[in-house]
Protein backbone atom coordinates (compact mmCIF):
# COMPACT_ATOMS: atom_id res chain seq x y z
CA UNK A 1 0.00 0.00 0.00
CA UNK A 2 2.61 2.33 1.32
CA UNK A 3 4.39 1.42 -1.94
CA UNK A 4 1.34 2.37 -4.43
CA UNK A 5 0.94 5.69 -2.74
CA UNK A 6 4.37 6.29 -3.49
CA UNK A 7 3.61 5.30 -7.60
CA UNK A 8 1.33 7.34 -7.46
CA UNK A 9 2.87 10.03 -5.84
CA UNK A 10 5.82 9.66 -8.89
CA UNK A 11 3.08 9.39 -11.73
CA UNK A 12 1.80 12.52 -10.55
CA UNK A 13 5.01 14.21 -10.43
CA UNK A 14 6.24 12.74 -13.91
CA UNK A 15 8.86 10.18 -12.97
CA UNK A 16 7.37 7.43 -13.62
CA UNK A 17 7.02 6.74 -17.20
CA UNK A 18 4.82 3.67 -16.45
CA UNK A 19 2.65 5.84 -15.77
CA UNK A 20 1.71 7.17 -19.42
CA UNK A 21 0.90 4.23 -20.70
CA UNK A 22 -1.22 3.67 -17.91
CA UNK A 23 -3.30 6.64 -18.52
CA UNK A 24 -2.91 6.16 -22.36
CA UNK A 25 -4.49 2.71 -21.32
CA UNK A 26 -7.35 4.53 -20.30
CA UNK A 27 -7.74 7.28 -22.54
CA UNK A 28 -7.74 4.33 -24.71
CA UNK A 29 -10.29 2.27 -23.14
CA UNK A 30 -12.48 5.35 -22.60
CA UNK A 31 -12.25 6.52 -26.55
CA UNK A 32 -13.31 2.77 -27.17
CA UNK A 33 -16.40 2.78 -24.94
CA UNK A 34 -17.45 6.30 -26.23
CA UNK A 35 -16.67 5.43 -30.10
CA UNK A 36 -19.11 2.00 -29.34
CA UNK A 37 -21.95 4.33 -27.71
CA UNK A 38 -22.22 6.71 -30.17
CA UNK A 39 -22.28 4.37 -33.27
CA UNK A 40 -19.51 2.33 -33.44
CA UNK A 41 -18.68 1.86 -37.59
CA UNK A 42 -21.67 4.19 -38.02
CA UNK A 43 -20.08 6.73 -36.28
CA UNK A 44 -16.49 6.80 -37.60
CA UNK A 45 -18.04 6.27 -40.76
CA UNK A 46 -20.32 9.13 -40.93
CA UNK A 47 -20.21 11.13 -44.27
CA UNK A 48 -21.48 14.56 -43.18
CA UNK A 49 -23.64 15.98 -40.68
CA UNK A 50 -26.90 18.22 -40.61
CA UNK A 51 -27.96 20.19 -36.78
CA UNK A 52 -31.19 21.73 -36.97
CA UNK A 53 -30.79 23.35 -33.46
CA UNK A 54 -33.60 26.26 -32.39
CA UNK A 55 -32.05 27.30 -28.79
CA UNK A 56 -32.93 29.85 -26.54
CA UNK A 57 -30.34 32.27 -25.46
CA UNK A 58 -30.29 34.53 -22.51
CA UNK A 59 -30.09 38.16 -21.59
CA UNK A 60 -29.54 38.31 -18.42
CA UNK A 61 -30.36 41.49 -16.80
CA UNK A 62 -29.61 42.93 -20.83
CA UNK A 63 -33.05 41.46 -22.15
CA UNK A 64 -36.03 44.62 -22.58
CA UNK A 65 -36.08 44.91 -18.74
CA UNK A 66 -33.79 45.21 -15.90
CA UNK A 67 -33.59 42.28 -13.27
CA UNK A 68 -34.92 39.45 -15.50
CA UNK A 69 -33.44 36.73 -17.29
CA UNK A 70 -35.24 36.89 -20.74
CA UNK A 71 -34.34 34.15 -23.38
CA UNK A 72 -34.05 35.19 -27.06
CA UNK A 73 -34.43 33.46 -30.25
CA UNK A 74 -32.03 31.95 -31.85
CA UNK A 75 -31.61 29.64 -34.57
CA UNK A 76 -28.80 27.37 -36.57
CA UNK A 77 -28.53 25.11 -39.53
CA UNK A 78 -25.27 23.30 -39.60
CA UNK A 79 -24.61 21.11 -42.55
CA UNK A 80 -20.68 19.66 -42.10
CA UNK A 81 -19.30 17.45 -45.00
CA UNK A 82 -16.74 15.45 -43.15
CA UNK A 83 -15.05 14.30 -46.13
CA UNK A 84 -13.80 17.18 -47.64
CA UNK A 85 -13.96 19.81 -44.40
CA UNK A 86 -16.80 22.10 -45.87
CA UNK A 87 -19.46 23.78 -43.99
CA UNK A 88 -22.47 25.85 -43.72
CA UNK A 89 -23.53 27.46 -40.59
CA UNK A 90 -26.86 29.44 -40.82
CA UNK A 91 -27.76 31.61 -38.20
CA UNK A 92 -31.12 33.52 -37.40
CA UNK A 93 -31.65 35.25 -34.40
CA UNK A 94 -33.95 38.16 -32.64
CA UNK A 95 -32.06 40.05 -29.98
CA UNK A 96 -33.59 43.33 -28.35
CA UNK A 97 -35.25 44.33 -31.05
CA UNK A 98 -32.84 43.51 -34.04
CA UNK A 99 -32.35 40.57 -36.42
CA UNK A 100 -29.47 39.17 -38.32
CA UNK A 101 -29.86 36.38 -40.62
CA UNK A 102 -26.34 35.35 -41.49
CA UNK A 103 -24.66 32.34 -43.15
CA UNK A 104 -20.81 30.81 -43.10
CA UNK A 105 -19.56 28.96 -45.65
CA UNK A 106 -16.26 27.05 -45.59
CA UNK A 107 -15.72 25.34 -49.13
CA UNK A 108 -12.62 24.50 -51.77
CA UNK A 109 -12.93 28.75 -52.49
CA UNK A 110 -12.34 29.51 -48.71
CA UNK A 111 -14.24 30.80 -46.23
CA UNK A 112 -17.36 33.62 -46.64
CA UNK A 113 -19.38 35.44 -44.64
CA UNK A 114 -23.31 35.65 -45.90
CA UNK A 115 -25.77 38.10 -44.84
CA UNK A 116 -28.98 37.90 -46.13
CA UNK A 117 -31.07 41.08 -45.13
CA UNK A 118 -28.51 42.89 -47.58
CA UNK A 119 -27.73 40.01 -49.70
CA UNK A 120 -23.96 41.08 -49.67
CA UNK A 121 -21.13 37.79 -49.00
CA UNK A 122 -17.90 38.82 -47.57
CA UNK A 123 -14.68 36.80 -48.08
CA UNK A 124 -13.30 36.24 -45.12
CA UNK A 125 -9.77 36.37 -43.19
CA UNK A 126 -10.57 34.29 -40.53
CA UNK A 127 -9.21 30.65 -41.29
CA UNK A 128 -10.57 27.73 -42.58
CA UNK A 129 -12.91 24.69 -41.51
CA UNK A 130 -11.52 24.53 -37.91
CA UNK A 131 -11.52 27.92 -37.09
CA UNK A 132 -14.82 28.73 -38.15
CA UNK A 133 -16.84 25.77 -36.73
CA UNK A 134 -14.64 24.50 -33.59
CA UNK A 135 -17.30 26.13 -31.49
CA UNK A 136 -20.20 24.41 -33.50
CA UNK A 137 -17.83 20.93 -32.70
CA UNK A 138 -17.78 21.71 -29.03
CA UNK A 139 -21.57 22.53 -28.82
CA UNK A 140 -22.50 18.91 -30.56
CA UNK A 141 -21.87 15.39 -28.30
CA UNK A 142 -22.04 13.11 -31.16
CA UNK A 143 -19.42 15.81 -33.59
CA UNK A 144 -17.03 15.23 -30.10
CA UNK A 145 -17.66 11.81 -30.26
CA UNK A 146 -16.55 11.40 -34.42
CA UNK A 147 -13.54 14.00 -33.47
CA UNK A 148 -12.51 11.56 -30.61
CA UNK A 149 -12.71 8.48 -32.14
CA UNK A 150 -11.41 9.87 -35.87
CA UNK A 151 -8.63 12.44 -35.38
CA UNK A 152 -5.06 11.57 -33.23
CA UNK A 153 -6.29 14.24 -31.04
CA UNK A 154 -3.37 14.64 -27.72
CA UNK A 155 -5.70 13.11 -25.48
CA UNK A 156 -5.41 13.98 -21.42
CA UNK A 157 -6.58 11.43 -18.85
CA UNK A 158 -7.89 13.17 -15.93
CA UNK A 159 -9.29 10.33 -13.92
CA UNK A 160 -13.05 9.86 -13.46
CA UNK A 161 -15.73 11.97 -10.76
CA UNK A 162 -19.12 11.70 -10.37
CA UNK A 163 -21.43 13.50 -12.34
CA UNK A 164 -25.50 13.01 -12.08
CA UNK A 165 -24.92 9.76 -10.16
CA UNK A 166 -22.71 7.66 -12.15
CA UNK A 167 -18.91 7.65 -12.57
CA UNK A 168 -17.30 9.29 -15.17
CA UNK A 169 -13.98 8.85 -16.95
CA UNK A 170 -12.48 12.71 -17.65
CA UNK A 171 -10.74 13.93 -20.41
CA UNK A 172 -9.19 16.74 -21.75
CA UNK A 173 -8.14 17.84 -25.28
CA UNK A 174 -8.62 20.58 -28.02
CA UNK A 175 -11.18 19.89 -30.89
CA UNK A 176 -8.01 21.12 -33.22
CA UNK A 177 -4.90 22.75 -32.42
CA UNK A 178 -4.42 25.55 -30.68
CA UNK A 179 -7.98 25.84 -29.37
CA UNK A 180 -10.18 25.75 -25.79
CA UNK A 181 -8.77 22.84 -24.06
CA UNK A 182 -12.50 21.16 -23.09
CA UNK A 183 -12.88 18.31 -20.90
CA UNK A 184 -15.86 15.72 -21.33
CA UNK A 185 -17.09 13.83 -19.02
CA UNK A 186 -17.38 10.02 -20.86
CA UNK A 187 -19.75 8.15 -18.94
CA UNK A 188 -18.52 4.48 -17.15
CA UNK A 189 -21.70 2.73 -17.66
CA UNK A 190 -22.90 3.72 -21.28
CA UNK A 191 -20.08 5.36 -22.93
CA UNK A 192 -22.34 8.75 -23.70
CA UNK A 193 -20.63 12.32 -22.77
CA UNK A 194 -23.16 14.10 -20.08
CA UNK A 195 -20.95 17.21 -19.91
CA UNK A 196 -18.25 19.08 -21.52
CA UNK A 197 -16.50 21.60 -19.35
CA UNK A 198 -14.09 24.60 -19.94
CA UNK A 199 -12.29 27.06 -17.86
CA UNK A 200 -12.93 30.39 -19.51
CA UNK A 201 -12.30 34.11 -18.44
CA UNK A 202 -16.34 34.56 -17.92
CA UNK A 203 -16.18 31.73 -15.77
CA UNK A 204 -16.72 27.94 -15.86
CA UNK A 205 -18.68 26.81 -18.76
CA UNK A 206 -20.41 23.57 -18.93
CA UNK A 207 -22.50 22.44 -21.74
CA UNK A 208 -24.83 19.90 -20.47
CA UNK A 209 -25.83 17.13 -23.04
CA UNK A 210 -28.83 14.82 -22.60
CA UNK A 211 -32.26 13.01 -24.02
CA UNK A 212 -29.87 11.34 -25.90
CA UNK A 213 -31.41 9.32 -29.12
CA UNK A 214 -30.21 7.38 -32.25
CA UNK A 215 -30.61 8.28 -35.92
CA UNK A 216 -28.91 5.88 -38.98
CA UNK A 217 -27.38 3.83 -35.93
CA UNK A 218 -25.70 7.36 -34.57
CA UNK A 219 -26.66 8.73 -31.02
CA UNK A 220 -26.46 12.18 -30.11
CA UNK A 221 -28.22 14.42 -27.44
CA UNK A 222 -31.26 16.38 -28.72
CA UNK A 223 -31.10 18.44 -25.42
CA UNK A 224 -28.41 20.99 -24.54
CA UNK A 225 -27.45 22.96 -22.04
CA UNK A 226 -24.98 25.83 -21.62
CA UNK A 227 -24.06 27.25 -17.99
CA UNK A 228 -21.54 30.34 -17.50
CA UNK A 229 -20.87 30.06 -14.07
CA UNK A 230 -24.83 29.05 -11.77
CA UNK A 231 -26.34 31.05 -14.99
CA UNK A 232 -28.14 29.08 -17.67
CA UNK A 233 -26.59 31.29 -20.70
CA UNK A 234 -28.66 28.97 -23.25
CA UNK A 235 -30.42 25.84 -24.24
CA UNK A 236 -31.87 23.86 -26.91
CA UNK A 237 -34.74 20.90 -26.05
CA UNK A 238 -35.42 19.71 -29.44
CA UNK A 239 -32.27 19.45 -31.72
CA UNK A 240 -31.76 17.31 -34.99
CA UNK A 241 -29.08 15.73 -35.86
CA UNK A 242 -28.84 14.39 -39.75
CA UNK A 243 -25.89 11.87 -40.56
CA UNK A 244 -25.17 11.41 -44.17
CA UNK A 245 -27.48 13.29 -46.02
CA UNK A 246 -26.03 15.17 -49.59
CA UNK A 247 -25.22 18.60 -47.90
CA UNK A 248 -23.89 19.84 -51.20
CA UNK A 249 -26.37 22.19 -52.07
CA UNK A 250 -26.87 23.60 -48.35
CA UNK A 251 -23.53 24.40 -48.75
CA UNK A 252 -23.22 26.33 -52.02
CA UNK A 253 -23.40 29.70 -52.03
CA UNK A 254 -26.72 30.97 -54.09
CA UNK A 255 -26.64 33.52 -56.81
CA UNK A 256 -27.49 36.92 -55.69
CA UNK A 257 -25.32 38.55 -53.35
CA UNK A 258 -23.00 41.25 -54.03
CA UNK A 259 -19.90 42.91 -51.99
CA UNK A 260 -21.14 45.46 -48.95
CA UNK A 261 -21.43 48.65 -49.18
CA UNK A 262 -18.93 50.52 -47.94
CA UNK A 263 -19.30 52.07 -44.23
CA UNK A 264 -18.25 55.01 -42.61
CA UNK A 265 -14.53 55.59 -41.39
CA UNK A 266 -14.43 55.32 -37.29
CA UNK A 267 -11.55 54.53 -36.56
CA UNK A 268 -10.13 57.91 -35.09
CA UNK A 269 -11.46 60.06 -32.95
CA UNK A 270 -13.31 62.81 -34.15
CA UNK A 271 -15.58 65.87 -33.19
CA UNK A 272 -18.16 66.74 -35.90
CA UNK A 273 -20.15 69.82 -34.96
CA UNK A 274 -24.15 69.37 -35.71
CA UNK A 275 -25.32 72.90 -35.06
CA UNK A 276 -26.47 74.79 -32.33
CA UNK A 277 -23.52 73.77 -30.37
CA UNK A 278 -23.94 70.08 -30.41
CA UNK A 279 -21.22 67.91 -31.26
CA UNK A 280 -20.66 64.11 -32.19
CA UNK A 281 -17.75 62.85 -30.52
CA UNK A 282 -16.02 59.74 -30.57
CA UNK A 283 -14.04 56.88 -31.83
CA UNK A 284 -16.50 53.55 -32.67
CA UNK A 285 -18.49 54.54 -30.17
CA UNK A 286 -20.70 58.17 -29.85
CA UNK A 287 -21.43 60.40 -27.52
CA UNK A 288 -23.92 63.83 -28.24
CA UNK A 289 -21.92 66.79 -26.60
CA UNK A 290 -24.39 69.95 -26.48
CA UNK A 291 -23.09 73.33 -24.70
CA UNK A 292 -24.82 75.72 -22.87
CA UNK A 293 -24.30 78.40 -20.31
CA UNK A 294 -23.09 76.14 -17.23
CA UNK A 295 -20.91 73.69 -18.95
CA UNK A 296 -21.32 70.60 -21.04
CA UNK A 297 -23.96 68.01 -21.33
CA UNK A 298 -23.09 64.61 -22.13
CA UNK A 299 -25.21 62.18 -23.27
CA UNK A 300 -24.66 58.74 -23.75
CA UNK A 301 -22.22 56.81 -21.02
CA UNK A 302 -20.48 54.24 -24.10
CA UNK A 303 -16.72 53.67 -22.39
CA UNK A 304 -14.92 56.35 -23.23
CA UNK A 305 -16.64 59.31 -21.75
CA UNK A 306 -13.36 61.39 -20.39
CA UNK A 307 -11.42 60.15 -23.71
CA UNK A 308 -14.57 62.25 -25.73
CA UNK A 309 -15.18 65.43 -23.54
CA UNK A 310 -11.05 65.74 -23.26
CA UNK A 311 -11.08 65.69 -27.30
CA UNK A 312 -14.05 68.17 -27.48
CA UNK A 313 -12.71 70.61 -25.17
CA UNK A 314 -9.30 70.11 -26.99
CA UNK A 315 -11.31 71.07 -30.23
CA UNK A 316 -13.50 73.91 -28.79
CA UNK A 317 -9.92 75.37 -27.38
CA UNK A 318 -11.02 75.71 -23.67
CA UNK A 319 -12.01 74.41 -20.42
CA UNK A 320 -15.66 73.71 -19.49
CA UNK A 321 -17.11 71.51 -16.53
CA UNK A 322 -18.79 68.65 -17.22
CA UNK A 323 -22.22 68.94 -15.60
CA UNK A 324 -24.50 66.42 -16.74
CA UNK A 325 -24.11 62.84 -18.41
CA UNK A 326 -27.81 61.92 -19.85
CA UNK A 327 -27.88 57.66 -19.82
CA UNK A 328 -30.18 56.50 -22.87
CA UNK A 329 -31.15 52.76 -21.24
CA UNK A 330 -30.60 49.50 -18.87
CA UNK A 331 -28.05 48.16 -21.07
CA UNK A 332 -24.68 47.21 -19.78
CA UNK A 333 -22.68 48.96 -22.19
CA UNK A 334 -24.53 52.15 -22.49
CA UNK A 335 -23.49 52.58 -18.79
CA UNK A 336 -19.90 51.37 -18.55
CA UNK A 337 -19.08 55.02 -18.55
CA UNK A 338 -21.31 55.89 -15.07
CA UNK A 339 -17.87 55.45 -13.29
CA UNK A 340 -16.11 58.37 -15.58
CA UNK A 341 -19.27 60.54 -15.08
CA UNK A 342 -18.81 60.58 -11.20
CA UNK A 343 -15.48 61.05 -10.87
CA UNK A 344 -15.65 63.91 -13.24
CA UNK A 345 -18.36 65.72 -10.64
CA UNK A 346 -21.35 65.25 -13.54
CA UNK A 347 -24.99 64.66 -12.06
CA UNK A 348 -26.55 61.34 -13.63
CA UNK A 349 -29.53 61.43 -15.61
CA UNK A 350 -31.37 58.05 -16.44
CA UNK A 351 -33.99 55.83 -16.56
CA UNK A 352 -36.07 54.79 -13.63
CA UNK A 353 -34.66 51.31 -14.73
CA UNK A 354 -30.67 52.41 -15.02
CA UNK A 355 -31.48 53.68 -11.88
CA UNK A 356 -32.58 50.12 -10.25
CA UNK A 357 -29.00 48.56 -11.81
CA UNK A 358 -27.05 51.34 -10.58
CA UNK A 359 -28.17 51.11 -7.27
CA UNK A 360 -27.75 47.20 -7.47
CA UNK A 361 -24.33 47.58 -8.53
CA UNK A 362 -23.04 50.03 -6.55
CA UNK A 363 -21.64 51.23 -3.50
CA UNK A 364 -21.60 54.59 -2.02
CA UNK A 365 -24.13 56.08 -4.03
CA UNK A 366 -24.72 58.79 -1.43
CA UNK A 367 -22.48 61.41 -3.08
CA UNK A 368 -23.39 60.70 -6.33
CA UNK A 369 -26.04 63.48 -7.81
CA UNK A 370 -28.82 61.65 -9.93
CA UNK A 371 -31.53 62.63 -11.24
CA UNK A 372 -34.63 60.34 -12.49
CA UNK A 373 -36.47 60.90 -15.72
CA UNK A 374 -40.32 61.46 -16.09
CA UNK A 375 -41.97 60.44 -19.14
CA UNK A 376 -41.44 63.34 -20.70
CA UNK A 377 -38.59 65.41 -19.53
CA UNK A 378 -35.70 68.13 -20.27
CA UNK A 379 -32.08 68.41 -19.26
CA UNK A 380 -31.13 72.00 -20.37
CA UNK A 381 -31.81 72.56 -23.99
CA UNK A 382 -32.66 68.61 -24.17
CA UNK A 383 -35.87 67.39 -24.13
CA UNK A 384 -35.99 63.57 -22.93
CA UNK A 385 -38.71 61.16 -24.10
CA UNK A 386 -39.08 57.71 -22.03
CA UNK A 387 -40.77 55.27 -24.68
CA UNK A 388 -41.03 51.26 -24.75
CA UNK A 389 -40.29 49.76 -27.52
CA UNK A 390 -38.50 45.74 -27.95
CA UNK A 391 -35.13 46.92 -26.99
CA UNK A 392 -35.97 47.97 -23.72
CA UNK A 393 -39.11 48.91 -21.93
CA UNK A 394 -37.39 51.90 -21.35
CA UNK A 395 -35.54 54.06 -23.54
CA UNK A 396 -34.84 57.80 -23.25
CA UNK A 397 -34.93 59.77 -26.85
CA UNK A 398 -33.06 62.52 -27.07
CA UNK A 399 -34.22 65.86 -28.71
CA UNK A 400 -31.19 68.37 -29.39
CA UNK A 401 -34.65 72.03 -30.75
CA UNK A 402 -31.25 73.74 -32.07
CA UNK A 403 -29.50 71.33 -34.29
CA UNK A 404 -33.08 69.54 -34.82
CA UNK A 405 -31.07 66.27 -33.73
CA UNK A 406 -32.33 62.94 -32.22
CA UNK A 407 -30.07 61.02 -30.28
CA UNK A 408 -31.08 57.41 -29.62
CA UNK A 409 -29.54 54.21 -29.13
CA UNK A 410 -29.54 51.13 -30.72
CA UNK A 411 -32.52 51.11 -32.62
CA UNK A 412 -30.81 52.49 -35.75
CA UNK A 413 -27.18 52.65 -36.61
CA UNK A 414 -26.44 55.15 -39.83
CA UNK A 415 -23.15 52.78 -40.67
CA UNK A 416 -23.16 52.53 -44.42
CA UNK A 417 -21.66 55.76 -46.21
CA UNK A 418 -23.79 56.45 -49.23
CA UNK A 419 -27.79 55.89 -48.51
CA UNK A 420 -29.31 54.36 -45.27
CA UNK A 421 -28.42 51.39 -43.41
CA UNK A 422 -30.82 48.29 -42.52
CA UNK A 423 -34.23 49.18 -40.43
CA UNK A 424 -34.63 47.01 -37.65
CA UNK A 425 -37.88 46.59 -36.49
CA UNK A 426 -36.66 48.42 -33.43
CA UNK A 427 -36.00 51.29 -35.70
CA UNK A 428 -39.55 51.06 -37.13
CA UNK A 429 -40.73 51.00 -33.51
CA UNK A 430 -38.60 54.41 -33.56
CA UNK A 431 -39.93 56.13 -36.10
CA UNK A 432 -43.42 56.11 -35.30
CA UNK A 433 -43.02 56.85 -31.60
CA UNK A 434 -40.56 59.69 -32.87
CA UNK A 435 -43.28 60.94 -35.84
CA UNK A 436 -46.32 60.38 -32.74
CA UNK A 437 -44.25 63.19 -30.69
CA UNK A 438 -44.34 65.72 -33.96
CA UNK A 439 -40.33 66.45 -33.20
CA UNK A 440 -39.27 68.54 -36.49
CA UNK A 441 -36.45 65.70 -36.73
CA UNK A 442 -33.74 66.82 -39.62
CA UNK A 443 -31.20 64.20 -38.34
CA UNK A 444 -31.12 61.17 -35.91
CA UNK A 445 -28.08 60.13 -34.22
CA UNK A 446 -26.39 57.45 -32.72
CA UNK A 447 -24.27 56.04 -30.65
CA UNK A 448 -22.65 53.57 -32.54
CA UNK A 449 -22.42 55.60 -35.29
CA UNK A 450 -20.54 58.53 -36.63
CA UNK A 451 -23.07 59.78 -39.22
CA UNK A 452 -25.89 61.82 -38.43
CA UNK A 453 -28.82 60.64 -41.01
CA UNK A 454 -31.01 62.02 -42.18
CA UNK A 455 -34.43 62.18 -41.00
CA UNK A 456 -35.71 62.21 -44.49
CA UNK A 457 -33.16 59.13 -46.32
CA UNK A 458 -34.36 57.16 -42.59
CA UNK A 459 -37.82 57.64 -42.88
CA UNK A 460 -37.53 56.71 -46.21
CA UNK A 461 -36.19 53.66 -45.84
CA UNK A 462 -38.82 52.61 -42.93
CA UNK A 463 -41.14 53.01 -46.08
CA UNK A 464 -39.52 51.18 -48.02
CA UNK A 465 -40.36 47.57 -49.64
CA UNK A 466 -40.13 45.15 -46.79
CA UNK A 467 -38.19 47.36 -44.04
CA UNK A 468 -38.39 46.00 -40.79
CA UNK A 469 -39.69 42.10 -42.10
CA UNK A 470 -37.59 39.65 -40.37
CA UNK A 471 -37.68 37.48 -43.05
CA UNK A 472 -37.24 39.23 -46.72
CA UNK A 473 -35.06 35.84 -47.61
CA UNK A 474 -37.95 33.76 -47.28
CA UNK A 475 -35.33 30.74 -46.07
CA UNK A 476 -37.10 28.35 -43.84
CA UNK A 477 -35.11 28.83 -40.87
CA UNK A 478 -36.98 32.80 -40.53
CA UNK A 479 -40.09 31.40 -41.65
CA UNK A 480 -41.58 28.86 -39.55
ZN1 LIG B 1 -29.13 48.46 -25.69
Amino acid sequence: MRFSLLAILMIALGALPASAQTLDARVAETIERLTLAYGGDALTSLSSVSIVSNRRLAWPGQGQTAGFVEFERDRLRKHFDLVREHGSVERWTYQNGNAYHNRYVVDQDGATALDYFDMTATPSERGGFWQWFNVDFRSSDALLAYRLATASLDIEYLGTAHYRGHLQDRIAFEVSTGTQRAIAYVSRRDGLIRRLTMEREIGEVNLLFSMHRRVDGVSYASEVHIYVGDTLTEYDQGLTFTPNRDVGPDIAIEDGFAPPAATVEQSEMTVDAIGGGAFMVGREDYGLFVLDDDGVIAVNAYAGLKDRYEALKEHLGREMPLRSVVVTHHHSDHMDAVGEAIELGATLHLTRQAHAVLEAERKNMDTVSIDVFATDDAVGPLSIHVRGTSHASENAFIYHAASKALFQDDHYHGLVAVGPTRVQPSAMEMYRIIEGLGLDVEFVLSGHARKAETWDAFAAATQGSGAGDPCPSRREICLS
